[in-house]
């Protein structure tokens, strides 16, 4: 019965690996997430199947409140609120292990084997860091908890002495395995680590500590499956925690910042990033564009870039973007898309908007393949996107985003940059862009701004 249980495991983590290759392109992201399914399912039964399981009453009533949450979340989040849910779920992977490490602790002790003690410890450090800091990084988002950089005296040395505190005593729990207070200690002092490593970090960054709390949800799991000798769940951990941190590598190149400062927390200065924007004045500044005008300057263009962000998500714009550019091609001008990697709010959003829209992937481009095409480019389109082309990033030490590379539209011939107001992103801060001598302002909804703007290209 064991060899069987083990040989399903081994194919629920096959299932898992395609899973996970098939989820690396949005042509076969689909069938990646199928694939884990079938794993996930397969890894499930198989457990429940176990003999060790003693009643089913628990699991099943667990079960179907925990599904019943999850439905409702899935049918209820907006495309726009994906990031603090990922949080959220990230959070409460780290919750489990914590809970499974603390119960697996009460149910041994006081006969601990040295190497299940280093893994309860472990998974109770990884848990309760990964379970608050995702709690904060959800607050962070829902503009619950200050997107500014929190700083105290002395933040680095205090955050060290609290992990060598955490190490301490899981060592002296090793010689002591009995000790309920050090389990508590440990436990409490890693959940206020948690809190503190993230309430450090500028909203502006929490892209990347999204995704790396991600990667520690997948690390605590492994943890949690070396306590419980489960070798499915030590696999699955194990993958999630190393694809979150090759995506946060990713993100990390994406916004310029080092994987140590993100690990040690608060690194930079964020600007006003807990989503309210403040006015930036007046539209006078500006030269700005309406709908029959703008197509009379596309008319003469050969080769246009769009630049979607974040207000084509909020805007729900995708369909009439992919209209535009269908009504651009027809008057045979190259369109392209140029996608920054933390353009809208979550990493590939712009790519899964665009492709529910049905836009060729040929045609997405990311930033490192298009950059230098841009002062060849007659028009560049930004719709709803900010922070992602703002120039400040290339040349301002004081700005929070300095250091990031963006996407160069101010190098082309025209930018045209489609917004509602002056308002800023979600950094916070001014953009040079608006004001540039090539740059056009194009006001309005981006939804209803592309619908107009289609129809007066067809009029032509
Ligand atoms: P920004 O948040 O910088 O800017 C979005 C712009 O869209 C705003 O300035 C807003 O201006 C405009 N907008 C909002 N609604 C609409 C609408 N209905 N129609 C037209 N425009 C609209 O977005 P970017 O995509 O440029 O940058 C992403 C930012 O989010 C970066 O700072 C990144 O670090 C951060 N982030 C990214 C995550 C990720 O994983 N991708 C996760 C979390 C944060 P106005 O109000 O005037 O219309």
């Amino acid at each position: 019965m064991n060899i069987a249980i083990e040989i399903i495991y081994l194919i629920a983590s096959i299932f898992f690996i395609f899973g996970i290759k098939k989820l690396g392109s949005p042509k076969t992201a689909r069938k990646g997430n199928l694939y884990s399914s079938i794993g996930m399912l397969l890894a499930i039964v198989v457990t429940l199947s176990d003999q060790h399981v003693l009643t089913f009453e628990w699991i099943i009533i667990g079960g179907v409140i925990g599904s019943l949450i999850g439905a409702v979340l899935a049918l209820k989040i907006k495309m726009t609120g994906m990031p603090q849910m990922v949080g959220l779920l990230n959070g409460f992977g780290g919750g489990a292990s914590l809970f499974v490490a603390l119960s697996e602790f009460y149910k041994i002790s006081p006969i601990i084997p040295i190497n299940t003690g280093i893994a309860i410890i472990l998974s109770l450090l990884i848990g309760s860091i990964t379970f608050t800091g995702s709690l904060i990084a959800f607050g962070k988002l829902q503009g619950i908890v200050t997107g500014k950089v929190v700083k105290y005296p002395l933040q680095h040395p205090f955050n060290l002495l609290l992990f060598i505190l955490v190490i301490g005593a899981g060592v002296y729990l090793l010689m002591n395995p009995g000790n309920v207070t050090l389990v508590l200690i440990i436990t409490f002092v890693s959940l206020v680590l948690g809190v503190l490593l993230v309430l450090s970090i500028g909203g502006a960054d929490m892209p990347v500590a999204i995704s790396l709390l991600n990667s520690y949800s997948g690390i605590a799991a492994s943890t949690t499956g070396f306590i419980l000798e489960n070798n499915v769940l030590i696999i699955a951990g194990a993958l999630v925690g190393a694809s979150g941190i090759i995506l946060t590598l990713i993100m990390c190149r994406g916004m310029n910042r080092s994987l140590m400062n993100v690990v040690l927390g608060g690194w930079a200065d964020a600007g006003s990033s807990d989503g309210v924007s403040t006015d930036q004045g007046p539209k006078c500044d500006v030269k700005s564009v309406d709908a029959e005008e703008l197509a009379m300057i596309l008319e003469v263009a050969s080769s246009v870039i769009i630049v979607p962000g974040y207000g084509m998500a909020v805007a729900q714009a995708q369909h009439a973007v992919r209209e535009l550019m269908l009504a651009l091609e027809a008057k045979g001008i190259n369109v392209r898309f140029a996608i920054h990697p933390v353009a809208g709010r979550m990493p590939g959003h712009m790519n899964v908007l665009l492709a529910e829209a049905n836009v060729d992937y040929e045609k997405l481009f990311a930033l490192e393949d298009i950059n230098n095409d841009f002062a060849n480019t007659d028009v560049v389109i930004v719709i709803g996107a900010n922070d992602v082309v703002n120039p400040a990033a290339r040349h301002d030490k004081s700005s929070p985003i300095y250091g990031m590379p963006i996407l160069n539209v101010d190098y082309a011939k025209t930018v045209v940059i489609n917004k509602r107001s002056m308002n800023p992103g979600y950094a916070g801060i001014d953009n040079e862009l608006f004001f540039g001598d090539n740059s056009l302002m194009f006001f309005g909804d981006a939804k209803d701004a592309m619908g107009k703007l289609t129809s007066e290209i067809k009029n032509l």
